[in-house]
């Protein structure tokens, strides 16, 4: 071999890459990564990824070893949720492909029963965009029923609109963007009356609620497989199961049921192909560390870890209320919440959530900013910024509580980006190509350099403000230039 590079070389560029992006250690990151803090199970899932990285996850009829972890990290989930030998399932490579592979298989059980017409999915607005990405591919209805200013849903809402073309009912166990419990017994016993399947999105909250207590230190109400209309749930292992990106699970109950997640074919000249995931030929990396972390931790170990998280939820939550100008949003089960401006304080007292999110980067923590949504009735859901805690959350707790209050102090009293202001800056927007989108978001200084803005309440504000299918297309072509060759 007469290599092209220097091995040093390019793995340095890619160390140096990696020093560019925020820490996903250390609690500085309160989205996107879940981190346990603890460098022993980190030795384990290298050791688990080595021993599986040739291995194709495609085929566990000739990786035998693929079928073996696959079944025994089902089950560790199944028992986790309660789910008896009725419940059968997939590892997926993420949540967004169990939540997928959750409406196909409803989609396809409907269809078998109605040759005509067009399903339907019913979730609270509140519910992942994975499903909104479920019904775009798949073709079903998209029916989002408005919740509370305070992001619970009242099940009497989402009851009134079940009907024979519902094909799946989706609620979470939390939601992600207020971390509210939906009320999964309600939703389940009256679909379950009809005929109608109800999926629980436990993507997040699958490895910590079951451990998870409420403000009185009672255990949450039933919302796994113990309530007898659940009919699949989704649950993360690269989330609260702190394995590598690209593993969660996806049980159903019933393997009848569990069939139409399937797709097989023998019709082409190749190979049989049999796949329960979108995905042919695939890493089994993933699914090795989620397996290795699970039979390593134990029940006992994920109970101590969620421990952690709840003090430190606890703790960070009171210092929210705390502060003047803010408040958390509703009443949130699990590691995560959304904190929202107190609008019971004058103005010159309030905070911004999303200057606030700006400020306490500064002073170096990562939140996460989530705009404000009309909903359908034009209830409207506050602007919010979300923090999600970590097993590694308590070694920083009293720095990001400080670092909470002082980014509340530098930014009280400032208002919200105006985001009509930024609006009639702009040319009439019709449909855009992709040149004229890139010309715009050059015009608002986004983009230009290849570097995204540090602040981000103004583009957070600009979303409010633009019509969704033009701040989606904008966001499009950010994306899409982020990765054209140069
Ligand atoms: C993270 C999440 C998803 C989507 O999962 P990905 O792993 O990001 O694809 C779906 N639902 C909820 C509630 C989540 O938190």
């Amino acid at each position: 071999m007469n290599p092209a590079g220097d091995v040093d070389e390019i793995i340095g560029r890619l160390t140096a890459m990696r020093a560019v992006d925020p820490p996903t250690h250390g609690g500085r990151v309160l989205s996107y990564v879940y981190d346990p803090g603890l460098d022993e199970l980190e030795r384990v899932m290298k050791r688990a990824i080595q021993e599986v990285l040739p291995v194709n996850g495609l085929d566990p009829t000739t990786f035998r070893s693929v079928g073996v972890l696959e079944s025994e990290l089902v089950g560790f989930t199944r028992g986790l949720l309660n789910g008896d030998a009725e419940v059968v399932g997939s590892a997926t490579s993420g949540g967004t492909e169990s939540c997928l592979l959750a409406v196909k298989t409803a989609r396809d059980v409907w269809r078998e029963a109605h040759p005509e017409g067009r399903p339907r999915l019913l979730a609270p607005v509140t519910v992942h965009a994975a499903f909104q990405k479920a019904a775009h591919y798949f073709d079903l209805v998209l029916d989002l029923v408005p919740v509370s200013p305070e992001g619970e849903v009242d099940a009497r809402d989402l009851v009134a609109r079940l009907d024979d073309d519902v094909a799946l009912v989706v609620v979470s166990a939390p939601n992600y963007p207020f971390a509210a419990l939906d009320p999964v017994a309600e939703v389940a016993e009256a679909a379950a009356a009809r005929g109608i399947p109800v999926h629980v999105d436990a993507c997040i909250g699958g490895l910590v609620l079951p451990f998870w207590e409420d403000d009185a230190g009672e255990p949450l109400p039933a919302w796994d497989f113990r309530v007898p209309g659940v009919t699949s749930i989704s649950a993360d292992l690269h989330k609260y199961g702190y394995a590598p990106k690209g593993v969660s699970v996806l049980l159903q109950r019933g393997r009848d049921r569990q069939r139409h997640q399937y797709f097989a074919t023998t019709r082409w000249p190749g190979y049989p192909v049999v796949n329960p995931t979108l995905l042919g030929s695939k890493s089994a990396s993933p699914l090795a560390a989620g397996w290795a972390i699970a039979q390593w931790l134990g029940q006992g170990g994920f109970a101590e870890l969620t421990a952690s998280c709840l003090r430190s939820t606890r703790v960070l939550q009171a210092t929210v209320d705390g502060i003047e100008g803010l408040r958390v949003v509703g009443e949130p089960t699990g590691p995560l919440f959304a904190v929202a401006v107190d609008d019971s304080v004058p103005a010159e007292r309030r905070v911004d959530p999303h200057h606030w999110a700006d400020a306490v980067r500064r002073h170096g923590f990562v939140l996460q900013l989530q705009p404000a949504l009309a909903q359908e009735g034009g209830e409207l859901l506050p602007s919010t910024t979300h923090l999600t805690i970590t097993p590694v959350t308590e070694s920083v707790v009293d720095e990001l509580s400080a670092a909470l209050v002082a980014g509340a102090d530098a930014v009280r009293g400032v208002p919200h980006v105006d985001g009509a202001a930024l609006l009639a800056g702009l040319p009439p927007l019709g449909a855009l190509d992709s040149d004229t989108a890139w010309a715009l978001l050059q015009g608002i200084g986004i983009g230009g350099g290849g570097e995204l803005p540090d602040a981000q309440a103004p583009l957070l504000a600009l979303i409010e403000a633009l019509p969704a299918p033009i701040a989606e297309r904008l966001l499009v072509e950010l994306l899409g230039r982020l990765v054209e060759p140069r």
